[in-house]
């Protein structure tokens, strides 16, 4: 055994390798990531999905959100989980505690359910796009989450990564705007990069991001991606912030 073996071994036998989502151990043979459990169930947000938005409903039709905040200039939106413990604990480890690595997992996942998601929409990839992160940003934390989640997603699947928008405008955080407040914080935040006006050569974009709040990030960025020529814009995130309205409706038949 190699000396650098046996220190690796050693770090191991300390801090053992847990799981990216329930922090569970991962047994020392097994693959690193998901452990077995959350591998093989994975406690991703069931069908129905909204036709649209791919939130839960339980009533026919597009949710409340989608008609609330229309129009979605996006053309699907799909996310693998909601935004709950252990999931958003997760997240907020990836995005602020330096576990990038955690973004190696989950890219590899959304990866894998790319095409029961997109399927019916019939529709093949040319580009895999990231939502950027502002310059600012970006320096502060080392890593934009979206564009690691993005890379392992293009390795996958073979749909070429695009790093096509820059964020031009640091934006205030967005909690606590309401729907409009948070179109006129995002007006022009977003540019594609290349220069020029001329439609850009991606037809079908796939724009990917760590999280589903109320959309309008995304929606913005397919705004500028439409506004560049794109025909179809599939967003497509980790997880999703489940807002209980989608379900308020059903209740209250
Ligand atoms: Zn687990
Ligand atoms: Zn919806």
């Amino acid at each position: 055994m190699t000396l650098t073996r046996l220190i690796r071994l050693a770090a191991e036998l300390l801090y053992p390798p847990r799981c990216v989502l329930c922090q569970d151990i991962i047994p020392f043979h097994a693959p690193r990531g998901f452990c077995q459990k959350c591998r093989e169930n994975p406690d991703i947000i069931p069908e129905p999905f909204c036709p649209k938005c791919g939130a839960p409903i339980e009533y026919e039709g597009t949710c409340d959100g989608c008609e609330r905040l229309a129009p979605r200039v996006f053309d699907l939106n799909r996310s693998v989980f909601a935004y709950k413990s252990p999931v958003s604990d997760s997240v907020h480890r990836m995005k602020y505690a330096g576990r990038s690595d955690y973004a190696r997992a989950f890219g590899k996942l959304m990866a894998e359910l790319i095409p029961g998601y997109f399927s019916r929409a019939e529709i093949s990839f040319d580009a895999v796009v990231p939502v950027p992160l502002h310059e600012s940003r970006l320096a502060e934390r080392g890593y934009n989450q979206a564009g690691l989640l993005a890379e392992e997603i293009s390795k996958a699947t073979g749909i070429p990564l695009v790093n096509l928008l820059t964020r031009v405008r640091h934006t205030e955080a967005q909690y606590n705007l309401n729907p409009s407040q948070r179109r006129a914080n995002l007006a022009g935040a977003f540019v594609v990069n290349l220069g020029g006006d001329e439609n850009i050569p991606y037809k079908n974009i796939l724009l990917v991001d760590d999280i589903f709040t109320t959309g309008s990030t995304l929606n913005e960025c397919s705004a500028v991606l439409r506004n560049r020529g794109a025909a179809f814009v599939g967003t497509y995130t980790f997880s999703m912030a489940v807002r209980h309205h989608t379900v308020d409706k059903f209740s209250q038949i």
